[in-house]
């Protein structure tokens, strides 16, 4: 919601005007760009009118505030006067006048959760809204939880009844190790299934259980990590009385579209050209995180530009569509590799592009609805990539063609502009000819004279030629990415072309 840049942004003919999702964007005046916000908020304007007072802020005076030129929006507690705010915000004035003078967290979150307000609106900050003060924690609840009990408290009634069993913990050790045993209560949880850092003396263990995160969050000092029975090497031979104390949200269980995102400061290890304008960038977790992206999700990156942190949603691939293309894949947990398009004009890239080799970029937890089990039983996989519409595939290309036994047949049909713009183009010539259920067809929207390929955008004709089933009733899937107009327009087209909802996957988000 707050976080796209917009001036003449974007351009008429652009790719970005229309939002993921479907959302409409609406074109901004001239000057009311991400960039001109900045600048903005570190003019030393007054922006919310208070002369840099933060105030606490009552039901009643927030509903006082409802208008265009007094309009104060609360999000996760904090109030924000969002009126200077209201021109630059791509999603237009109508969106943000919803939530005016009332609780726009939900708004908020249904749009772009994602997205840093606190960084960004932080100079409308006009205070936190009065709350009756917490009940402070007993010490012997908190005991309880440390020997993985979770409180009653803790889990609220919707979910007892409709969400998944509460997991719970237990740890026990030895001279030299400690070993935290996370009771899911699900079968199919896997390595996927759980994100483990250690960053400034504290300790997180995140489950991922369906819709659900349950989270392990105290301090203490840890090294050595590994699966979800978590392994941590003590530093000193010393008998440890507890685990640590538990920090925000520690041993709770909720949904996860309801958790922040989690970032940690990953290293720049090398930048490779893909094509003239894109390129592959490996980042390096940190010694003590443990996180693999699962297929078809995307992660945010975190930079601060000029004092303001932008995040940008990334997906990451493999580090070539070849040297993983052996049995058994061995899961490399320290490094993930990007295909990023630099665009000269755009916000987030060339300060990415500007990173030296050694630098650091943060990079949350990976989000995404795409589910391996849309693989089961599987014949025919046809993938439409425009762009770097391209980078799902080839996570999805990799495992498909080492891991599903159905598989017949797997056939991508990657539209870009120009030749030279084709990402990984003899890679997947080379996969084409070395596995024979692959086949790669291009299609070009500003081919040269020389090109003797498919030409144009994506059409119902194009795609009836090339959505042939390999047996009349094959079990099929169509994955399909790339810029906004181009995923809804194949979308329409692949339902009027009668293929049902569960044989699309659409990367929208
Ligand atoms: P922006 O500032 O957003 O600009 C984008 C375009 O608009 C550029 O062409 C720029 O020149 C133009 N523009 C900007 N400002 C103006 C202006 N004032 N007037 C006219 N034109 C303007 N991208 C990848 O490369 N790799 C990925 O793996 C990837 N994964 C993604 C996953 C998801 C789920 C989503 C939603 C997007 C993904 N993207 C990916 C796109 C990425 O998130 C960014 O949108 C992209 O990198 C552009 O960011 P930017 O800030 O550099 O450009
Ligand atoms: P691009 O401008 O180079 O265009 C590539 C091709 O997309 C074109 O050749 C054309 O065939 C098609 N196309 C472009 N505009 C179209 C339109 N208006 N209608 C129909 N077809 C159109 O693409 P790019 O600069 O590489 O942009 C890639 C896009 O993919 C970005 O918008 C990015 O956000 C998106 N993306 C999304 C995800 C996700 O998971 N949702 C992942 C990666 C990239």
């Amino acid at each position: 919601m707050l976080n796209i840049p917009s001036q003449s942004f974007p351009a008429p003919s652009s790719q970005q005007r229309a939002a993921s999702g479907g959302r409409s964007k609406v074109p901004l005046k001239q000057g009311r760009s991400l960039m001109d916000w900045i600048r903005l908020t570190k003019s030393g304007k007054d922006l919310t009118g208070l002369k840099g007072r933060l105030i606490e802020v009552t039901e009643e005076e927030l509903k006082k505030h409802n208008k265009k030129d007094d309009c104060w929006i609360c999000i996760r507690g904090f109030v924000y006067n969002v009126s200077p705010y209201m021109e630059y915000h791509p999603g237009g004035e109508d969106e943000l006048m919803k939530a005016a003078g009332s609780d726009g967290t939900d708004l908020f979150d249904q749009v772009h959760r994602w997205v840093n307000y606190e960084s960004m609106l932080k100079e409308c900050l006009v205070g936190r809204m009065a709350v009756k003060p917490a009940v402070p924690k007993d010490y012997h609840e908190e005991k309880k939880v440390l020997n993985g009990m979770l409180p009653k408290s803790q889990v609220p009634d919707a979910l007892a009844k409709e969400g998944p069993v509460s997991p719970s913990y237990d740890w026990f050790q030895t001279d030299s190790l400690v070993t935290i045993v996370i009771y899911t209560k699900q079968k199919d949880v896997n390595l996927d299934s759980v994100i483990v850092d250690h960053q400034y003396d504290s300790f997180r263990a995140e489950t991922i259980i369906k819709d659900y995160s349950y989270l392990i969050h105290i301090v203490r000092v840890v090294a050595n990590v590994g699966k979800i029975e978590i392994v941590l090497k003590k530093k000193e031979n010393t008998s440890w009385e507890c685990l640590g104390h538990p920090l925000e949200n520690h041993n709770s269980l909720i949904p996860k579209k309801d958790t922040g995102l989690y970032y940690r400061k990953c290293q720049l290890i090398s930048k490779e050209d893909a094509t003239h304008d894109t390129k592959l960038f490996c980042l390096m977790l940190p010694p003590s995180t443990h996180l693999q992206v699962p297929i078809g999700q995307h992660v945010y990156l975190k930079l601060t530009i000029t004092g303001t942190e932008i995040v940008k949603p990334y997906t990451p691939v493999s580090d070539s569509l070849l040297s993983e293309f052996k049995e058994p894949v061995i899961p490399n947990n320290k490094y993930i590799y990007f295909l990023i398009k630099i665009y000269p004009a755009g916000l987030f890239t060339p300060e990415l592009d500007h990173l030296q080799i050694g630098d650091f970029v943060s990079v949350s937890n990976p989000e995404g609805n795409f589910k391996i089990s849309q693989f089961q039983e599987l014949e025919d996989l046809f993938l439409l990539a425009a762009g770097t519409g391209f980078t799902p595939m080839v996570k999805i290309l990799n495992y498909a063609l080492t891991n599903i036994s159905t598989l017949r047949k797997v056939k991508l049909m990657f539209f870009n502009k120009t030749e030279d713009d084709i990402i990984w183009r003899s890679q997947l010539e080379k996969l084409a000819f070395k596995d024979k259920r692959f086949d790669v067809e291009f299609v070009l929207s500003k081919p040269t004279s020389e090109w003797n390929g498919k030409k144009g955008y994506i059409s119902p004709g194009l795609l009836s030629e090339f959505l042939k089933r390999s047996l009349d009733k094959s079990k099929v899937l169509i994955c399909i990415c790339g810029p906004a107009p181009f995923t809804e327009q194949g979308m329409r087209m692949l339902h009027d072309l009668h293929f049902s909802k569960d044989e699309i996957h659409g990367f929208t988000a």
